[in-house]
Order: structure tokens, then C-alpha cells, then sequence
């Protein structure tokens, strides 16, 4: 517990939010690609706290919310097939699709558990032999390594009743495709820690070539502070690089050992993602040599291409084009007891964010 309280601790912080507003020597634009990040600077208060010119957006880094509406519509369909017990994070279990959500699937009797990891799921497979299990993969880097892993377990035993729908997705690909956008204007990343873990403070190299600061930081008030005023000295300085502040996690190669076992289970795929569209290879796919764990090859599940909720910006949200409150349903129609789009639903939405955090600033 020291060890997290060390970057809480006020007199760290304080003489950093001095310096915060110093270094601001121009105008910044920034994004924080991860969905933790967003939450983190919600709770700590940081957004209150930033000096006048200084501007943070939201990227497309919550798993829940770049998940596509026909992703969560093919999930509903795969939890009513008679025999298939689905196994998701608890995040997922409100998320609207067309079709209404796995929660209301469960109440109408479709078999949807809740579990904590992948592991949990293969255990559920191993205690209910006569069901089939899918895991519903939804997430980036972070959780990538655990269903290799768990796939490569249900291998080693030969389990049959066990497989993975993979919406898995990478983050730099799409990131690059989104930051083309010129109207976007973003002088900066904070970069994700937890996807850095496993991808390294290397891979935000090309961003920095193409005139980007970088900084990957941790989640507590220092990590984040300091990473602001990193961000802002390079833009003012003009000199873009990687620094990685979050050194006690991530290093620059990342894991190659977590990299090597994701490598041996999936390929890259094309992605379809929620308000980005579908970006080629920017998701991932069991192979060939594990098929009898894919989930939508055992099942044959087919993408029906399908409309946002009405009135919902999350993909605007989502590319960093807009904020909540600019939503005509946010906190009206739209709220977390009442979701019409993922960005509220998810602990790491945006919307959810500014709902909880944010409706008074
Ligand atoms: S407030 Fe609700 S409807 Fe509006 S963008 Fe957010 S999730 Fe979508």
C-alpha cells in the first residue's frame, strides 16, 4: 500500500500541480488514450485543476465502448443458442445492442455468468461439462495474454466445451488511423500504462516521428500530473519523444514472454470498432492451429451490420471529436441506471465519467 500512497502523498503532489501551471509555456491539446486514465483524472480531480489553455480528450481506449453495436447484438445471439453458457466481464453485462443487452437475455433465460478472468471461464467449462462455455473477448493488450494463456490451458487438456468469441483489439494501429484526422489537432498522448505493459514505451516511437509527445504514466495523482507537465514542455519545447514515467510497470520492450504466447494463439484480423469503423488488422483472431477454440468459427456467427443507438455520440466521443455533456441525452434519458449508449454503462466510459465526476464542473 506505500508503494501507491508514495504517489498520492500531498507533498509530492502539491509543489507538481505549482509546477503544472508553469509549464504551460502554449496552447496543448491532449489525449488520454486509456479508459483507467479517463476515470483517474475524473476522480482526482485533475480536469479542475488544469491551467487555461491546457485541453484534455477522451481517446478510444475503454474495451466496453469500442465494442461495436453488431459485436453486442452477435453476443446476445450467441448466449440464447440452447447449451451455450456465455462467461463475460462484469462490464459488458448492461451494454445496449439493438437487440437489448445480455442482461436481458439473461432474464429471459440465456445462461450468462460473470466471472473475474478468463480462467474463471475455463473452470466453468471444466464444472458444467454438458454445456459449451464462450468467453466473450473484449478488451485490448491488457487482456490479451490471459485468454492465450487460458486457451492454451484448454489445449493442454484437451477441453472440447470451451471456446473464445474474440473482439480483442490493439491500440497503436487505430490510434495512427484516428490521429490522422486533422480537425482532431492533438499535440500529445498520455499513453496507457496498463496496455504499456505488455507493448512497451517503444511502440508510441512512430507517434513521436510524426511530431507527437508522449508520455506513459501510471493512475495515481503524481503519475498523472507529472505526465501533464511532461507533455506540455515537450509540445512547448518541440521536441516530441517517448518518456516513460511509469517505469515501475512498463518498460521499452514491454513483455516479450506475454507478446510470444498472444503471438502463438492469435494473427492479427480487421477490427470493426464503435465509431471508427472497421480498421484492418486492428483486431485479433485465434488461429488456424486453435480454430476449435473460436467460438464464431464453431458457431458460425455472421456480423449483421447494424445501427447506433439513436442520438448516442459515443463514436464522436470515441475519436475525441466531442464531450458528454454535449449529448442532448446525457444525464436526461441517457444515465448509468438507465444506459442508451457503452459510454455509460462501462466503469471506464467516458460519459460514466463525466455522470459521475463531472455534471457540476
Ligand atoms: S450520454 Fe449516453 S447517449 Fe449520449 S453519448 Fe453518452 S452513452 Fe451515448
Amino acid at each position: 500500500m506505500k508503494y501507491i500512497d508514495e504517489y498520492r502523498d500531498s507533498s509530492l503532489v502539491k509543489p507538481l500541480v505549482r509546477e503544472l501551471k508553469k509549464s504551460l509555456t502554449r496552447p496543448v491539446r491532449l489525449m488520454e488514450v486509456c479508459g483507467t486514465h479517463t476515470m483517474a483524472i475524473f476522480r482526482t480531480g485533475i480536469r479542475t485543476i488544469l491551467p487555461e489553455g491546457m485541453e484534455i480528450v477522451s481517446g478510444p481506449g475503454c474495451p466496453v465502448c469500442v465494442t461495436s453495436a453488431s459485436h453486442m447484438d452477435a453476443f446476445i445471439a450467441m448466449a440464447e443458442i440452447p447449451g451455450v453458457r456465455v462467461a463475460i466481464f462484469g462490464d459488458l453485462f448492461r451494454v445496449p445492442g439493438n437487440t437489448g443487452s445480455l442482461a436481458n437475455a439473461a432474464a429471459r433465460g440465456a445462461l450468462v455468468e460473470v466471472v473475474y478472468s478468463p480462467m474463471d471461464a475455463l473452470e466453468l467449462a471444466r464444472n458444467n461439462p454438458a454445456d459449451t462455455v464462450v468467453f466473450l473477448g473484449v478488451g485490448f493488450e491488457t487482456t490479451t495474454p490471459g485468454i492465450a494463456a487460458t486457451i492454451l490451458a484448454a489445449h493442454h487438456e484437451d477441453i472440447d466445451n470451451f471456446c473464445v468469441f474474440s473482439t480483442q483489439k490493439v491500440i497503436p494501429g487505430p490510434l495512427e488511423a484516428l490521429l490522422q484526422d486533422p480537425e482532431l489537432n492533438i499535440n500529445g498522448l498520455l499513453c496507457p500504462g496498463h496496455v504499456s505493459a505488455i507493448i512497451g514505451a517503444g511502440a508510441y516511437q512512430p507517434f513521436v516521428d510524426q511530431g507527437l509527445a508522449c508520455v506513459v504514466a501510471g493512475f495515481e495523482p503524481a503519475d498523472l500530473i507529472n505526465g501533464l507537465i511532461l507533455l506540455a514542455k515537450q509540445v512547448g519545447d518541440s521536441t516530441p519523444k517517448v518518456e516513460n514515467i511509469y517505469s515501475r510497470v512498463v518498460s521499452w520492450e514491454g513483455n516479450t514472454r506475454a507478446l510470444a504466447m498472444v503471438d502463438e494463439i492469435f494473427e492479427p484480423a480487421d477490427m470493426e470498432w464503435r465509431g471508427l469503423g472497421v480498421i484492418d488488422d486492428s483486431g485479433l483472431t485465434i488461429r488456424e492451429k486453435y480454430q476449435k477454440f473460436d467460438a464464431q468459427k464453431r458457431f458460425d456467427i455472421k456480423l449483421v451490420p447494424t445501427e447506433e443507438p439513436k442520438g448516442c455520440l459515443c463514436g464522436a466521443i470515441l475519436k475525441g471529436q466531442t464531450v458528454p455533456p454535449q449529448c442532448s441525452l446525457f444525464s436526461t434519458r441517457c444515465t448509468p441506471s438507465t444506459p442508451i449508449g457503452p459510454c455509460m454503462v462501462s466503469s471506464e466510459g467516458t460519459c460514466a465519467a463525466y455522470y459521475k465526476y463531472g455534471r457540476d464542473r
